[in-house]
């Protein structure tokens, strides 16, 4: 396994721009495991699986599931769903089907592989815990319920959805709620992870704290 740099936290921290500045600027690939977990669930809606569907059933609907990274797009069975991903309703799906086992089991070879031949800075849930625990560095992103909100409603209307500010909200916490309560691989901070709280700093504060825990090395 190559060096990975794994960061956790809940939704709207920050997680994914900060990946991304990071691994641009360590020339390191960059792993998004919230859009595998996203496309994933959105197939199984595709296929007609319900929330409530028994392991019987949702295993043979992951055996039609094949979801790959390509040139910075995400392709579910070879198609591009990088933009319908990014609904709130998938975000949804995704919180509510990632509490499954033979879906993380899915997608475990997928996120491993990734740091094979390539170093990598991997967001998520379980970065820092389940996937790369022997992670070479550790990072916990957290920011107030409020502050996540007022980004993940900017994020969507940039994107072109709509929005209601306040169903936002809730859905944060409903989302906080199921992944840090889940039995499986729950949002938790690792032991060994250095945690940023973001809340009021902004993207470059954030970016160049990282970035000097970086240099000054584990
Ligand atoms: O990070 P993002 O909001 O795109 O993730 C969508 C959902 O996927 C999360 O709410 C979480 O339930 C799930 N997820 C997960 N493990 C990961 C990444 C995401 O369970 N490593």
């Amino acid at each position: 396994m190559k060096k990975v740099i794994a960061i956790d936290g809940p939704s709207g921290a920050g997680k994914s721009t900060i990946a991304k500045l990071v691994a641009k600027e360590l020339g390191y690939k960059y792993l998004d495991t919230g859009a595998l977990y996203r496309a994933v669930a959105l197939n199984l809606v595709r296929l007609g699986v319900r929330e409530d569907a028994s392991d019987e059933e949702l295993i043979p609907a992951l055996e039609k599931t094949k979801v790959e990274f390509r040139k910075g797009m995400i392709l579910l069975n070879g198609d591009d769903v990088s933009r319908e991903i990014r609904s709130p309703e998938a975000g949804h799906y995704a919180s509510v089907f990632s509490a499954r086992k033979p879906v993380r089991e899915h997608l475990m070879s997928v996120q491993r592989d990734a740091a094979l031949h390539s170093d990598l800075v991997a967001e998520g849930r379980d970065m820092t815990t389940v996937v790369f625990p022997s992670a070479h560095m550790k990072f916990y992103l957290d920011a107030s319920v409020e502050e996540r909100a007022r980004r993940r409603t900017l994020e969507l209307s940039s994107r072109g959805f709509a929005i209601d500010a306040d169903k936002i909200r809730l859905d944060i916490m409903e989302r906080d709620a199921r992944d840090s309560g889940r039995d499986l691989a729950p949002l938790k901070k690792a032991d060994d992870a250095q945690v940023i709280d973001s809340t009021g700093l902004s993207v470059d504060n954030v970016f160049r704290k990282i970035l000097d825990i970086i240099k000054k090395g584990p």
